[in-house]
Parts: structure tokens; C-alpha cells; sequence
């Protein structure tokens, strides 16, 4: 916004603690230039998250005021955006609630002695007036509470920022949690998390642990810090939870995770699976995204959607460097990176149909339906983060690598105060592997099948497909029941569903395997794996009534790829993958 007039500061508190679950929210906005009328906005979305959630929509009891106390007429201007006369007010004051009250990465929530919040939920901005103002946010909570926040500490329970894209990108943590600290390379990484019990002494001992290595292996990458302080937000609610995930932030993150599956204090304070590929991930954004940013979203602007084509490098490329930094930190072994690389590979070709990253980047807003999750671009984006570092190795005999253009990014462009676009990566990259534009052209923009074949050998990385045959009954079972199971779902054009099956069914016999143990799925596949088209009998109850029909096999052919650091492979090879993983394959 080049001819945005700046506002000056603006001012927050924000007040939680009562009996109910509910934000209570006042902002004073200077009104210096006398305007007629205010238009104050809250953002559509949070960065990091693409998706349009319209935080307004959890805004009741709105009003503005005047200095004196006079009450200001206000209207919705648009579905994000309040519309205040302010009847000549030096100073326009605004008080609302709000209560988003989910557990969700972008959203808000008051639970009894806790609380956490997205600034991008509460803090209402001036529309017009540019995003570089300075803000004051005061927390009043009730006594005893702890705070933790990326937010830069100020006079007692006050806090600032210097502009408004760095007061909505710390989230805060309010009330009781669990507290502690490493030091690395000379910046305290915090990890904050609630409830406090999942942060047994010995958890912390590994997680503490997990933090420096994971830290300090991407400074390295990245050439140091760019932060003063990092801070790890980590709600781990005991019981169910049916997903886990982070949030990056301008130097923190957020991570949504059951306790159980973040650790478990049992056998040692292990870690979950998920664990340290998420705070390596989220940590890593503190360079790529939160700083490298794709030139589309420089700046931020919160009203709408802001498209990219560029997801792949800022979300796919970090999950490389998640696993990458694994390795190289030796929290991970060599094959272990590996089978991380394999899994990609597996989300990438289970995809319905092959799409290009930038498409999949673009249309991350929507939650497309041609493939099962938008996030797509992750593995793939990951992939192709591992091709091109091999291609830079050994079109430059290992003296060049990702890790260069990673930080010519860093020094190009976010250091210069811009985004970069396609191009500009393109441009970094060609010097170093001349190939580039053409695997750009087929693979990033374009719709080929991944080279896994031709490009990851050329990394120590060894390439096995496999094909196995599997024979299917088609249905999805249920509990054990005399002398059978349980049907609960039945695939239409199945064997299941030609022979009359149905929900509520009790699957007695296929063919001449009985389903009365838990183990018969394995004895029908050794016995039909290789029967394809081939009539057998079913035998089930249905309704208290014995059933016998008639029904054909069907094998589906399942193709799998599956990767393996290779000893055996040339040596420029095995170097390739020592330079990427920090160790022989
Ligand atoms: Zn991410």
C-alpha cells in the first residue's frame, strides 16, 4: 500500500478469567486525521493457515465509544469489517467479545485455568491505513496466570509489537502450563505446554533435547538465527483427539497434538512418531515462508485470499528440510530419513491422479476434491526439494547444494525487504544445475510422473517397485461373532456386494475360508491372491438366516515404490546422500 497513510499506535487488551469461555476485547484507535468514519477489520484469515475463516463471525456485543464515554454509531460495512462515525473523536474506542471456542491451529479458545489465542481472531485493524503500526496489547488475567507469547515483554502485563503482521503472528498461551528452555547458538528456544503433566521430567530430558539438535541443524543450514527467542506452543490434551498439526509464526509455532501421541512418559519420555517431524517442520518455516516468502503474499494481507503457486517450496521443501535436519542432527538414522522420502513417495502416487504443484498451491483454499487432501504439495513439494538438490550435487561435484539456494533466498530477497517468485528461484538455481528449466517444465509446473527411477539413484537412494496381488472381499468389518464377523460396510461392486451382503450381516465363510478367525483375511488372500474373476460361495446370517450365494473374485493389482539408502551405489553417489543426510548410506 504505497500511499497508505501510517496509523499511529494502536492499543489492545485483552481480558479473560472470568466464568465464562468468552474474550472480552478493547482497542482504541487514534483518529488524528479526523476522519468522518472508521472502518476497523478483522482478518479473513491467519497466515500459514490457507483457508478463508472470517473471524468476525465470532464477534458479539460490538460497540464504540468516544473519549467521553459517548457512544458511536457503528454498521457492518462487509462481512469482516465495522463501519464506526466517529462524530469528530480524537480517539475511537471499540469493545467487543468473541469466543471461537475450538481446538483448531487458527482459532481461539478459554478452558478452566487456561486459555490460548490467535491475535488474528481479537486484534481489529484499521482498513486503509497500512499494517506497520505499532501496537501495545495488555493481557489481564487473573492472578497467577503465566504468559507465553513470541510477543516482545513490556511494563508488567503489557506487550508490543512493532507492526500489525507481527502482533497477529504470535499466538499466546494464558493460565497453567507446563514451562521450560534451551539455549542455542545463543537464543532461548521455550517450549510452553498444557496441561503441565504432559511434561514429566523425563519428557523434557528428550524433548529438550529434540529442541537443541533440531535447532541448532537448521541454523546451521540456514547460516544462524534470525530470531532473538523462539517459543514452541504445545496443547496436548489428554484423551481422544482425531488429528494433530503446527502452525508457523513470525518466531514461534503452535502445535496441536493428543498427549499420548506427543509423548509418552511410560518407556523413557519417548516421542511420538509425529512428533519430530512437526517441530522441525515448524521450526524450519522460521526461514522459509515466515522470511522467504513467495512474493504474493509480501505482504500479508488478511481481507482475502492471497494466491501462490509456490506452496510446493514454502510447505514441501520445509517438510525436506524437516527430515533432512533429522538426519543430519543424528536424531534420525540414514534409513529412517529414508523411509520418511518413502512415504512421500507413497502419498504421491496413491493421488488419484497426478496434478501439478502449482495447481495443487493455488487451489489449497478451495479443499479440491481431485485429490483426497490439498496438502498435496507437501510429499510431492518434499520430492522435488530432494531431486533438485541432487541435480545442484552433481552438476557441481557436491561443492553446491539446496542449502545454497535456501540461503541465497534468505539474503536476496528477505534481507532486501521482498518476496521472490518462480523466476527468481529458477534464476538462483540455474547457475549451479542447468537442467533446472526442464525439470521445472515437466515436474513442477507440468504433469509427468516423478523420475524417482532416473534422479534418486544419482543420491545413494535405491529405488524398488513392487507389485503385489490382493485378493478382495469388499467389506469393512466389525466385532467378532459366533463362528464369523461383523459386516459394517460393504464396497458397491465388490464380491461382498454381488453376493447380497449388507450392513449388520455376520460374514461366516468365502469360499473355503472361514471368517472365524481374526486371522482369516490372511488365509483367503494365500488362498485366492492368484484367482482373479474365479466364482466362489459366501456364506453369511443375515437377519438370524443362513445364506449361501455365488459371487466372483476380484485381485487388484497394488503397485508400491519403496526407497532404500544404497551402499552399493557409485561413490559421487554415496556422497550425494552423505552431503544431504550427514552420513553413508
Ligand atoms: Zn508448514
Amino acid at each position: 500500500m504505497p500511499c497508505a497513510l501510517q496509523a499511529q499506535g494502536i492499543s489492545y487488551r485483552v481480558r479473560v478469567g472470568g466464568s465464562d469461555r468468552t474474550f472480552h476485547v478493547h482497542a482504541e484507535f487514534p483518529n488524528g486525521a479526523g476522519r468522518d468514519t472508521l472502518l476497523l477489520a478483522l482478518p479473513a484469515w491467519s497466515p500459514g493457515s490457507y483457508e478463508i475463516m472470517d473471524y468476525a463471525r465470532y464477534v458479539h456485543t460490538f460497540s464504540a465509544a468516544a473519549p467521553d464515554g459517548r457512544a458511536l454509531p457503528w454498521s457492518k460495512a462487509d462481512k469482516d469489517t465495522w463501519r464506526i462515525l466517529t462524530r469528530g473523536a480524537s480517539r475511537v474506542s471499540v469493545d467487543f467479545e468473541t469466543d471461537p471456542d475450538s481446538v483448531a491451529l487458527e482459532l481461539s479458545r478459554i478452558e478452566p485455568g487456561f486459555a490460548w489465542f490467535n491475535g488474528t481472531n481479537l486484534f481489529l485493524y484499521p482498513v486503509g491505513q497500512g499494517f506497520d503500526f505499532p501496537a501495545d496489547v495488555e493481557l489481564d488475567v487473573p492472578p497467577g496466570w503465566r504468559i507465553a507469547t513470541g510477543l516482545a515483554p513490556a511494563e508488567g502485563s503489557h506487550y508490543r509489537a512493532s507492526s500489525y503482521h507481527d502482533l497477529v503472528d504470535a499466538p499466546v498461551f494464558l493460565g497453567r502450563f507446563a514451562y521450560d528452555s534451551v539455549v542455542v547458538d545463543g537464543r532461548p528456544v521455550r517450549l510452553a505446554i498444557h496441561p503441565d503433566s504432559a511434561l514429566t521430567p523425563v519428557v523434557w530430558d528428550t524433548v529438550g533435547r529434540a529442541l537443541r539438535l533440531i535447532a541448532s541443524a537448521e541454523d546451521r543450514i540456514m547460516g544462524g538465527p534470525v530470531d532473538s527467542g523462539y517459543t514452541v506452543l504445545v496443547y496436548a490434551p489428554a484423551g481422544e483427539l482425531d488429528w494433530a498439526g503446527g502452525l508457523e509464526h513470525h518466531n514461534s509455532q503452535f502445535d496441536v497434538i493428543a498427549m499420548d501421541f506427543f509423548a509418552s512418559d511410560r518407556r523413557r519420555g519417548i516421542l511420538g512418531d509425529f512428533t519430530l517431524p512437526l517441530l522441525a517442520h515448524e521450526f524450519f518455516h522460521l526461514w522459509n515462508v515466515k522470511r522467504i516468502r513467495p512474493a504474493a503474499m509480501w505482504p500479508y494481507e488478511y481481507a482475502h485470499a492471497q494466491y501462490t503457486p509456490l506452496l510446493w517450496w514454502s510447505e514441501g521443501v520445509t517438510d525436506y528440510y524437516a527430515d533432512v535436519a533429522l538426519a543430519r542432527s543424528g536424531l534420525w538414522t540414514p534409513e529412517q530419513f529414508v523411509d520418511g522420502l518413502s512415504a512421500d513417495v507413497q502419498q504421491v502416487e496413491d493421488a488419484a491422479e497426478i496434478v501439478s504443484v502449482e495447481d495443487a498451491s493455488v487451489d489449497t483454499w478451495i479443499h479440491p476434491t481431485y485429490v483426497d487432501e490439498a496438502q498435496y504439495y507437501y510429499p510431492k513439494g518434499a520430492l522435488l526439494g530432494l531431486m533438485l538438490d541432487i541435480g545442484i550435487r552433481r552438476a557441481t561435484a557436491d561443492r553446491h547444494c539446496l542449502d545454497d539456494v535456501m540461503r541465497a533466498l534468505l539474503s536476496d530477497y528477505w534481507r532486501q525487504g521482498r518476496g521472490f517468485t518462480t523466476g527468481d528461484l529458477l534464476d538462483l538455481i540455474r547457475p549451479w544445475y542447468g537442467g533446472v528449466d526442464d525439470f521445472y517444465r515437466r515436474f513442477i509446473r507440468g504433469r509427468e510422473p516423478l523420475p524417482y527411477d532416473s534422479v534418486l539413484p544419482l543420491g545413494g537412494i535405491a529405488v524398488e517397485r513392487h507389485e503385489e496381488r490382493v485378493a478382495q472381499v469388499g467389506v469393512a468389518m466389525g466385532k467378532e461373532e459366533a463362528g464369523g464377523v461383523e459386516v459394517t460396510e460393504v464396497v458397491p461392486g465388490s464380491l461382498a456386494d454381488e453376493a447380497g451382503l449388507a450392513p449388520d450381516d455376520v460374514l461366516l465363510k468365502v469360499g473355503d475360508v472361514s471368517a472365524s478367525s481374526p486371522l482369516w483375511p490372511i488365509a483367503f488372500r494365500s488362498r485366492y491372491d492368484g484367482a482373479d474373476g474365479s466364482v466362489v460361495p459366501v456364506t453369511y446370517r443375515h437377519a438370524g438366516r443362513l445364506v449361501v450365494r455365488s459371487a466372483t473374485l476380484h485381485v487388484r493389482v497394488a503397485r508400491s515404490i519403496a526407497l532404500r539408502p544404497d551402499p552399493a551405489a557409485a561413490p559421487e553417489a554415496r556422497a550425494v546422500f552423505e552431503g544431504i543426510a550427514g552420513a553413508r548410506p
